[in-house]
């Protein structure tokens, strides 16, 4: 089944050589490293277009690392084509989200309250990273965007949920365009990208609207309800006395890069945030992000307001180049990758091949696509799940290559 499958698929891309009016087709599978270099020399320069043949309109471009990659986000490949990767619903990281025509999201955002969710906060907490690393995606992802939901909360976005997705897609992006990010500035940018294709009502003015970096405190309906929306940098936690109660205030600072320059924001916060925050601080980079409001709101509206009060605020783990991480092998995993120069993502949808399952990793700078996964945790159960794992990766090696790390066995880390 498979095999009358994949002969009937679509490998071929096709390349007009503009001045000559020429066109040459070439094979994704079989193409050689030198034709790969000598496109990427005539893309750059351009002189040729690249086109997918399962459709006219599939745009491709050619990565610095000679990867083909498609220039349009609009059009997807055909179903029949090698380079359309079946991706279902199923991840805990789409309910909630609904993508409109224009590539907008509308999003049912759960409020969150004060309090930073669960998922770091267990009493053992440096066993938490380790339980919440790859194997099953329904255990992680219970740790993380779908919090245990009641009725009510069923089919919203957690604040959690949004930051983390937030993160992949932004990484996702800046890997399909050929560079990852150097620094977890270079994301936050992307990630400012994204916020504004997000609105929390149809038609609404969105979070870019609310987005601190715009520091319009006159803007939308939905400032007055919720804050202003942040993703920032997690740079500060600490404490001052007041000089009135002499009693101590609790602060979180975050930061983001505009040009060449930093920028600070300060948050005011609860001593039970300030618990969290500092644990956050002490265990590696995090992204924050919530909802703020100005402390001093009667400023005058064209001054710069960097002091708010914090009204929701969650916290992701990322590597050093800001990816979000679920646990800290993932954190030495994608760091190394970044060291070895490949370019890869962590995807937040469930691929339908890979038996539904969301991988740790996916590397897209070989031909075929290699699917990764990290293994952390050495319980029965989830060796069970490395088993059919690496049991799918044999069989299907002729789609996908398949690369692991059996952390739980203190292996050692290693990817060409
Ligand atoms: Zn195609």
């Amino acid at each position: 089944m498979e095999q009358a499958l994949k002969s009937s698929w679509n490998t071929k891309f096709i390349v007009t050589y503009l001045k000559r009016n020429y066109t040459k087709k070439f094979d994704y599978n079989d193409i050689t490293d030198e034709d790969r270099k000598r496109l990427r020399f005539q893309f750059e320069d351009g002189s040729i277009n690249i086109k997918c043949c399962c459709k006219s309109e599939i745009e491709q471009g050619i990565s610095s690392v000679h990867r083909i990659y498609n220039k349009t986000k609009k059009e997807k490949h055909a179903r029949d084509c090698c380079k359309y990767h079946r991706y279902s619903n199923s991840s805990k990281y789409e309910p909630g989200w609904h993508e409109e025509e224009d590539g907008h999201f509308t999003i049912h955002l759960q409020k969150e309250g004060y309090v930073a969710p669960k998922p770091t906060n267990n009493e053992n907490s440096s066993n938490s990273l380790v339980n919440t690393t790859s194997t099953d995606l329904n255990d992680k992802e219970e740790k993380t965007a779908a919090r245990p939901s009641n009725a009510k909360s069923k089919g919203q976005v957690t604040l959690l949920g949004l930051a983390a997705k937030l993160n992949m897609m932004a990484w996702e992006r800046k890997a399909e365009q050929g560079k990852l990010p150097d620094h977890s500035f270079e994301l936050l940018h992307q990630i400012y990208g994204l916020i504004k294709k997000v609105h929390l009502r149809k038609g609404d003015a969105g979070l870019q609207a609310a987005f601190i970096t715009n520091n319009n405190p006159a803007a939308t309906s939905l400032v007055n309800k919720r804050g202003f929306f942040f993703y920032l940098l997690l740079s500060r936690v600490f404490q001052k006395e007041s000089q009135r109660t002499n009693r101590p205030v609790f602060y979180v600072t975050g930061e983001y890069k505009l040009g060449s320059k930093i920028k600070s924001y300060t948050f005011l916060i609860s001593s039970s945030m300030y618990q969290q925050a500092q644990e956050w601080y002490n265990s590696g980079s995090h992204m924050i992000c919530g909802f703020a409001q100005p402390y001093n709101p009667t400023k005058s509206k064209s001054e710069h307001n960097t002091l708010f009060t914090c009204k929701e605020m969650v916290a992701i783990h990322v590597t050093q180049q800001g990816l979000y991480c679920e646990s800290n092998y993932e954190k030495i995993a994608y760091e190394y990758f970044v060291s070895k120069d490949r370019l890869f993502f962590k995807p937040y949808r469930n691929m339908i091949e890979y038996n539904d399952r969301r991988p740790d990793v996916i590397f897209i700078d070989r031909e075929p696509t290699i699917l990764g996964e990290i293994f952390g945790i050495n319980e029965d159960n989830y060796l069970l799940k490395r088993e059919e794992k690496l049991a799918w990766a044999q069989k299907n090696s002729h789609l996908y290559g398949f690369w692991y790390w059996d952390a739980y066995q203190n292996n050692r880390l290693y990817i060409e």
